[in-house]
């Protein structure tokens, strides 16, 4: 199984703007200024070796998309963010338009997480078939009312392939593509849905729009059972302790170092931060990586657990 990450920020989109770009165009100048390069390659591995990642890249701004790539026709893909657009164009151009069967998993169907249905091509082909899974009993009337009038120019039935609606309980094992998955009852505005992947000993959680408050114990081991043993937790951590602390409690997501504590007391091998603030730029995203990481060194009581940031590109093999 391979975690492949088309959209990582929440809330809303966000493009690197005009100022942005320079600034990464005189931290790279800069950086350079008296080396000279004999050919490209020279160029490709100064940018590769001795540019930091904020600098030679950054971490995208599609809102929350996820795919668990299986290398077969069946797509697992967890919610319909911005980022879903450039997934439908990458199936489009290396696999053809289809048929293929492409299993969704919603979290919920807050406006970041279905506002890249409607530009995923696959979608308007026939001979596809679209299964959309969760729990809310909301999900078909939320896609509708996304294409529709005024709002949309096409309407949700114009779409070619053959959409099904799949209603999940949560707590209940189902076997979808040759993968077991579980979902879970998250604290969030509406609610929303953490699900559980398992594959050939090997375990993904995708949990993304919780508040999680560890003001009750028992709350606090529902979650840690679900994201026990697992070799990846995706994990909404929005904000920064110190925001989370001042003004964005009930805001509807959690912190850094809430997800460090539960994959603590989990045994989880790998935490990726997840749903990143549409406010922060680069550097303040890498800040918080760093924290993060200086946070789980100081509070480990067993094996060390992985820290990193989700960014659009990132690919985790399993
Ligand atoms: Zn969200
Ligand atoms: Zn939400």
């Amino acid at each position: 199984m391979l975690v492949r990450f088309w959209g990582t920020r929440g809330s809303l989109p966000v493009a690197l703007g005009h100022d942005g770009i320079r600034d990464k165009v005189f931290k790279a100048l800069s950086k350079a200024n008296g080396q000279s390069f004999a050919d490209d390659a020279a160029i490709n591995r100064f940018i590769d070796d001795q540019l930091p990642f904020t600098v030679r890249g950054g971490f995208g701004g599609n809102s929350s998309c996820v795919e668990l790539d299986l290398e077969s026709d069946e797509h697992i893909i967890c919610d319909m963010g911005s980022g879903l657009r450039g997934l439908g164009q990458k199936i489009m151009q290396t696999q053809g338009g289809g048929p293929r069967i492409f299993n969704f998993f919603m979290s919920h169907v807050h406006w970041d997480h279905i506002m890249g249905f409607p530009f995923f091509v696959p979608a308007y082909i026939p001979g596809n078939k679209i299964r959309i899974h969760g729990c809310h009993e909301t999900m078909e009337e939320a896609l509708r009312k996304q294409q529709s009038d005024p709002c949309f120019p096409v309407h949700f039935d114009f779409l070619g392939s053959d959409i099904e609606f799949v209603k999940l309980k949560p707590g209940e094992t189902y076997e979808v593509a040759g993968v077991s998955v579980r979902a879970i009852l998250q604290p969030h505005h509406g609610d929303s849905f953490g699900y559980r992947f398992e594959k050939d000993g090997k375990a993904v959680v995708y949990s993304t729009d919780g508040e999680h408050k560890m003001e009750s114990e028992e709350e606090t081991e529902r979650f840690v059972e679900f994201f026990r043993g697992a070799d990846v937790v995706v994990f909404d951590s929005m904000y920064s302790l110190a925001d989370m602390m001042s003004m964005k409690e009930d805001w509807g997501h959690s912190s850094n170092v809430i997800g460090v504590d539960l994959c603590h007391r989990a045994g989880v091998k790998h935490y990726c931060m997840f749903h990143h603030e549409p406010i922060f730029d680069d550097e303040a995203i890498d800040k918080i990586l760093n924290e993060t990481i200086r946070y789980e060194e100081i509070t480990r009581d067993g094996a060390a657990l992985k820290v990193s940031t989700a960014y659009d590109g990132l690919e985790i093999e399993l």
